[in-house]
């Protein structure tokens, strides 16, 4: 049989993540340190693990409204608009996904036509440009450099714009690079975006991974933006919750029933018991945000002197749980640099060219990982580095 053929064209071609190939050779290997997952490495909150068997226990087994619990909206509504200072209706305006996962592909889904550009700063999440190909958009890079600390300029944006282009997706505090961005920039990329009638998705999913007491902004808080934003956000990041698969959109209310009409087709509800778990994160979990935000503040300070120590330039980012160095000094490719620290250190590192390929000649280490694991994992690719340049 021949099963090509009756594969959809645009899902045949798309490539698999970069990202998935590797850690199927980091499975196959034995003590490799890894620096490549993209997850906390702190178990959910036991209040909040709790608050899901708690739901079990009262039989909260079945659906919930297309839209999700009308207490989770609640909740959210409130911490929405104390965190980004925006204000949502919880009856209309808040959708509760599948994580931001499902949200950015109901965004998607929900505001492209074919052929609707969509633009967006890279590196970036590897979902990105698979997302808006399944969506049948196109995929519009803007690069963004290490010399800028990977901030995406209204300047770099402007020469990307044209007549198709319908979306821009942000995210910030960005993964894989760790960059931020400040006020002043958003405010020219909203000017941009007013200009040309472009709708913003901003995925804002590690916002509360912000250090150094820097404040996050988000483009929604802007005047004028508003009504041209679906926020996006969730719990798996900061609130350490990935397998519950909890995130949800806000929206102007004919964007969020946009949303609703896919996802109510497509999903029906997010877990119910992952939504009870995710009222008591909103309720009662933002001490356990702070803590783990202390120690991963106190890993990116170790990891960035380790690395720039051992000649891989890295900015200090400052926010998510990622570091971006350039390795280009040692002579070898993302891809050689990565697999070469696997096989010879059994260190794991994703490759830049994995969010893009302006992410060559950089590699992504996550401090998602206990200290101690991180400073073995220095000394070994300290030990790589010297080994790799004596060669070169
Ligand atoms: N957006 C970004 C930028 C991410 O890094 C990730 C996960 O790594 C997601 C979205 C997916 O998040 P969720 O677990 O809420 O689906």
């Amino acid at each position: 049989m021949n099963f090509q053929k009756h594969i959809a064209n645009h899902v045949r071609d798309l490539p698999r993540s970069g990202i998935r190939d590797f850690f199927e050779i980091v499975q196959s290997m034995k003590e490799v340190i890894s620096l490549g997952i993209g997850e906390p490495d702190f178990n959910t909150p036991w209040h909040i693990r709790e608050a899901a068997i708690y739901g079990l226990e009262r039989g909260h087994t079945g659906y919930t409204s297309n839209l999700g619990l009308p207490v989770l909206r609640e909740r959210i509504s409130t911490y929405v608009a104390r965190h980004f200072g925006v204000a949502y209706d919880p009856k209309s305006e808040i959708i509760v996904t599948v994580g931001v996962s499902e949200a950015i592909d109901l965004a998607l889904r929900a505001l492209l036509n074919p052929g609707d550009e969509v633009l967006y700063h890279e590196p970036c999440y590897v979902s990105y440009s698979p997302s808006i190909v399944l969506a049948h958009g196109i995929p519009v890079a803007v690069p963004t450099r290490s010399e800028e600390n990977f901030t995406l300029t209204a300047e770099a944006l402007a020469r990307k714009i044209t007549p198709a282009s319908r979306v821009l997706m942000l995210n910030f505090p960005c993964n894989p690079t760790g960059a931020t961005q400040n006020k002043a920039e958003l405010e020219k990329i909203a000017q941009l975006c007013i200009a040309h009638d472009l709708i913003v998705l901003t995925d804002e999913i590690y916002s509360e991974l912000t250090y150094d007491s820097a404040t996050h902004t988000s483009i929604a808080s802007i005047p004028g933006m508003r009504e041209r934003t679906i926020f996006l956000h969730g719990f798996s990041k900061a609130f350490a919750m990935t397998g519950f698969r909890v995130g949800y959109a806000c929206a102007p209310a004919p964007l969020t029933e946009a949303m609703m009409k896919i996802h109510q087709y497509a999903i029906l509800c997010a877990n119910t018991m992952a939504q009870d778990a995710a009222i008591e994160a909103l309720e009662h979990g933002e001490r356990d945000v702070d803590l783990m935000r202390k120690e991963y503040e106190m890993r990116r300070n170790f990891i960035v002197r380790s690395l720039n120590d051992l000649g891989l330039e890295c900015f200090k980012p400052m926010g998510a749980f990622y570091v971006f160095p350039n390795i280009s000094s040692t002579g070898l490719s993302s891809r050689e640099f990565s697999l070469g620290l696997l096989e010879k250190k059994q260190v794991a590192c994703v490759p830049g060219t994995a969010f893009g390929p302006s992410g060559e000649g950089f590699i992504r280490c996550s401090y998602a990982t206990g200290l101690e694991q991180i400073k073995i994992a220095m000394e070994r690719m300290a030990e790589f580095v010297a080994e790799s340049s004596r060669k070169h």
